[in-house]
């Protein structure tokens, strides 16, 4: 996988409005649709006004929805301190590539319809920060692969300080990409080490 100006060679594209010229790249954000397939997460982003740079499908099919050095609309209210500088982040779509991976998470709606879906998996697990046990739909081994495969060459290729998740970035209301990500495994693959912080408000 290689990027060339800012766009992942040989991956489809979607492309979502995004104007902002995004000039401090510093982390990744992993986030799960809580959707059915992908093509149709980025449709609804489409009409709500939102985005992310990468989309992942279950089957691992990877579409960029918007350059890498252009401000997508992914995190929200949110925040994050900066493991290298200290500096603390008010607001992570203006220093953050985000990744959208299709799951269902623990949203009912997406799960009834996942269910269905040939090769349907979860886990019933509580999250990190606590609450009641939940089903979780898993991430199959193709997606992971994907998932994998990009934050390293993203995170080499802009030299970036972390890997976090929408939960780390706004716990309070936030449970993507929850306890069926692998997401220690994930940053310890792409050079960092331990859980990612939560940054409570
Ligand atoms: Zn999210």
């Amino acid at each position: 996988m290689t990027i060339t100006d800012h766009f992942l060679d040989d991956v489809n594209q979607d492309l979502l409005p995004a104007t902002r010229p995004m000039d401090v790249r510093r982390a990744l954000v992993i986030h799960f649709t809580g959707g059915a397939t992908g093509a149709s997460s980025i449709e609804s982003m489409r009409d709500n006004h939102l985005s992310a740079h990468v989309m992942i499908e279950r089957d691992g099919t990877v579409t960029q929805c918007v350059a890498f050095n252009r401000v997508a609309s992914h995190a929200g209210v949110s925040r994050w301190r900066d493991p290298n500088t200290g500096n603390l982040f008010d607001g992570l779509n203006a220093c953050s590539i985000g990744i959208e991976i299709a799951n269902a998470g623990n949203d009912e709606g997406a799960l009834k319809w996942a269910r269905r879906q040939p090769g349907f998996a979860s886990i019933r697990a509580r999250h990190r920060k606590g609450g009641p046990e939940q089903e979780w739909e898993s991430y199959p081994e193709a997606q992971r692969a994907g998932v994998f495969e990009i934050a390293q060459v993203l995170v080499e290729t802009y030299h970036l300080d972390d890997i976090t998740g929408h939960d780390c970035i706004a716990p309070e209301r936030k449970d993507d990409p929850g306890p069926a990500f692998p997401m220690l495994e994930l940053r310890e693959a792409c050079g960092f080490s331990g859980l990612p912080v939560v940054h409570n408000r």
